[in-house]
């Protein structure tokens, strides 16, 4: 790495005449002798465009006579707007003034705020350019060297000291790849550098994961800071182990545990380890069979009492007071919640909360999501001893930037239940490894740093800001196809308010005419409005819930949010088939909506396309097109079941299988009205390991036991839990499943996605997991 990049910000061309001209070029080419490259921006705009494009800034040199760009109406000028826009984009970037004003009080009659923004002042004819290119270098490196968080430094400067090791791992920095063709294309694949950066614990110098010592325990202390916890645990098993830990360490054998039943499985993992006994949490639902939040009804102390008194496996607790709960924030979704106010509701009933942020690592660095996120439940926002300790677990590597695995745990510790540090570090060491990869370490030392300063709110604005311009473009294309009368009038939705209303004037507006600034920056646009119809979720309070704009939920013809069906619709499988064929990926598929996230890696050319898709899908309906041209590979592969099918016959065919099927009713049921707990599911694993497990048809599965979790997209949230009874025939939960099973048998190519079921190659029908012996 060089010493990085210089922005110029000069009105005077640095290559035309003149006195100052001529200098400034001079200390251009200094900068240059010295290894630095120059990037140049004759006024505010282009400068703008730099920062935009060049992350790899390490001093800037600016005019403070700088011509405006657009955008500049006060007095103040070029200069002054560049100033401001480094303090939103970089922290502590080095910024000289170059200043025009040779009289005797030329500072004093700068405004006081800019002596804050810059580091030093250039009076281009006073010094050698030698002289001032060596201050600005010097600063550079300084700020390159200072760039780098804790642990990420320490490995660099080890790395480079280039040591034989005579410790684990017996790769010894790559060498023993070269040995062997197979390790030849290993090393070469990934280089050098990442076997020489992993290294083994024995290297002392950066300090150790399970002591939190030395460089990683700086790193960890650091990324305490910066997500506002008071302790910060590095994990390196994804967040699912980091799950596992807060559920190990604050439950034990035969405590009751309130559960989200929109909690991944990870949670329900370590539910099996510490023993505990579940009360499960029950969410509210939409017409597209959306999961909502848990509403305010579920998580008051009455709700919670009642669930408890109601649940069989209460009767053996060791005490009818929780011990622990855990809650998904935000949900796959983008749904999360108001944190202090959950808190405060749930407070009564557990010392210890639980927020699984697997996707929301991001909420603290953006004014939107203020007191959305678990860090956000402190001493400062809740007052007085009911305040309870609070966990957040993150996947680090879902929506920021870091490696696959990475997570952390965040502790914010109430004297209510004080979290000592040595008896969770017992359940952190318990789940953890002795032998940590350390280009992962860097990676969660890294993507802190990233988030740390005005750049973290500025990477997460960027992709609010583009999912903003998405989702209004859709309402504003949609508009335009029902203006020009053309052709047929529908068009793809986003699940979103209609309306919004700016708070600090009263005023009204269409969601697509709304000013994006009011849109990026106001939490009230995003609420789920109690009874609003767009969300169509029942029971909500006002700001209880809010929807991440990040988190686009589009949505097609068929059902509403409440639940009415139309005469035709478009199932969203058919149109994510469709655009898997165009190389669109989507996060997940509803019945009739689908997911698209707009995380750090955003770009307007990504979101072009997938318009573009869109528009094509409608084209290829409007136009009643043959199937084959379509999904050419499903046509394929089942070319008896859809030969001679059209696109729209086919979007038929599934809605009105769907419609008939009552399948978002089934649904319904199923996921309100809970199976009976027979078993805590670390009963239940005893069993599986012991008896095992059977595999029964639906038919024969009545009065059986589960041993494994079941969980169906739609919508994601587990149907069935092990040590749950499977209900009788015409129960809930079977009928639903039947139901699926009947879709998935006529529409080859689209079944569901059901984890814990398996499939019967030979006939299709679903099998169960129960355990052998027979308790219900
Ligand atoms: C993905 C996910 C996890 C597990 O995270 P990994 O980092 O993949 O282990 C936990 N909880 C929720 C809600 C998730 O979506």
């Amino acid at each position: 790495m060089g010493d990085g990049v210089i922005l110029l910000a000069m009105r005077e061309n640095p290559l035309g005449g003149g006195a100052d001209g001529e200098q400034l070029r001079r200390i251009g080419k200094e900068l240059e002798n010295r290894g630095l490259a120059l990037r140049w921006a004759r006024d505010a705009r282009e400068a703008r465009a730099v920062m935009h494009t060049e992350t790899g800034l390490s001093a800037a040199v600016v005019a403070w006579d700088l011509g405006g760009g657009a955008g500049t109406g006060g007095e103040e000028g070029g200069g002054a707007e560049v100033l401001r826009q480094i303090e939103r984009r970089f922290k502590d970037l080095p910024v000289f003034l170059v200043m025009a004003d040779e009289s005797d009080d030329a500072l004093g009659r700068l405004p006081l705020w800019v002596s804050e923004a810059v580091i030093g002042y250039i009076w281009a004819l006073e010094d050698t350019p030698a002289f001032i290119a060596g201050r600005v270098a010097t600063a550079a490196r300084a700020y390159r060297k200072d760039v780098l968080p804790p642990f990420f430094k320490a490995l660099r400067q080890f790395e480079d000291a280039h040591e034989y090791s005579w410790h684990t791992p017996a790769h010894a920095g790559g060498v023993a790849f070269l040995k062997s063709a197979a390790g030849r294309a290993f090393f070469d694949y990934y280089g050098e550098r990442l076997f020489r950066s992993d290294l083994s614990i024995s290297v002392g110098e950066l300090g150790s994961l399970f002591e939190h010592s030395g460089p990683i325990g700086e790193a960890e202390r650091n990324a305490a800071r910066v997500f506002g916890a008071d302790r910060t645990y590095f994990v390196l098993h994804g967040d699912s182990t980091a799950d596992r830990m807060v559920g190990h360490y604050s439950v034990t054998r035969d405590e009751i545990a309130l559960v989200d039943r929109n909690c991944h499985k990870s949670v329900l993992h370590g539910l099996v380890i510490s023993g505990a006994r579940p009360v499960y949490l029950v969410p509210t639902r939409n017409g597209y069979g959306l999961a909502g939040p848990l509403p305010p009804a579920e998580i008051g102390s009455t709700a919670v009492a009642a669930r408890i008194a109601g649940n069989p496996l209460s009767e053996g607790a060791v005490s009818r007071e929780a011990q622990y709960a855990v809650l998904t924030n935000s949900t796959y979704d983008g749904l999360c919640y108001d944190a202090v106010q959950v808190a405060r509701a749930m407070a009564p009933s557990t010392p210890r909360l639980h927020f699984d942020e697997a996707w929301f690592a991001y909420a603290r660095f953006h004014p939107l999501y203020a007191g959305r996120y678990g860090m956000a439940v402190g001493p400062d926002t809740f007052e007085g001893p009911l305040r309870p300790t609070v966990f957040a677990t993150q996947s680090t590597h879902k929506l920021l930037a870091a490696l696959s695995q990475t997570a952390m745990v965040h502790v914010k510790s109430a004297p209510r239940a004080p979290v000592e540090h040595d008896r969770f570090n017992e359940t952190f060491m318990m789940h953890g490894t002795t032998s940590p990869l350390y280009p992962a370490i860097a990676s969660l030392d890294v993507a802190t740093a990233m988030m740390d300063g005005p750049q973290g709110e500025w990477l997460i604005e960027e992709a609010v800001t583009e999912a903003v311009r998405f989702r209004q473009a859709v309402v504003r294309t949609g508009r335009r196809i029902a203006d020009a009368g053309d052709r047929p009038a529908w068009f793809f939705g986003v699940w979103q308010p209609d309306t919004v209303t700016d708070p600090s004037t009263g005023g009204r507006s269409a969601f697509a005419d709304a000013p994006a600034a009011l849109l990026t920056r106001e939490p009230s646009c995003w609420y789920l409005e109690p009874d609003a119809r767009w969300h169509g979720f029942p029971g909500l309070s006002k700001g209880h819930c809010m929807l991440d704009p990040v988190k686009v939920t589009l949505t097609c013809p068929g059902v509403t949010a409440t639940g009415e069906t139309g005469e035709w619709g478009i199932p969203a499988r058919i149109l994510t088939a469709y655009l898997a064929t165009r190389g669109i990926i989507v996060e997940k598929t509803d019945t009739y909506s689908t997911l698209v996230l707009f995380s750090m890696g955003i770009t307007k050319g990504k979101w072009g396309t997938l318009m573009d898709a869109l528009m094509d899908f409608k084209a290829l309906y409007d136009s009643d097109a043959p199937l084959h041209r379509v999904l050419p590979a499903l046509t394929g592969q089942f070319e008896r079941r859809y030969a001679g099918t059209t696109l729209r016959a086919l979007c038929q065919d599934m809605h009105e299988h769907l419609t008939r099927a009552e399948l978002i009713t089934a649904l319904d049921a199923a996921f309100q009205q809970l199976p009976r707990p027979v078993a805590p599911p670390q009963h239940c694993y005893q069993q599986l390991i012991r008896q095992g497990t059977r595999r029964l048809r639906l038919a024969d599965a009545t009065g059986h036991v589960a041993a494994a979790m079941v969980t169906v997209t739609p919508p994601g949230i587990p149907v069935l839990m092990p040590g749950e009874a499977i209900g009788a025939p015409d129960g809930p939960l079977l009928r639903y499943l039947r139901a699926l099973e009947a879709f998935d048998r006529s529409f080859p190519g689209f079944h569901s996605e059901a984890h814990g079921v398996t499939v019967d190659p030979e006939t299709g029908d679903y099998l169960i997991e129960c355990v052998r012996q027979n308790t219900a």
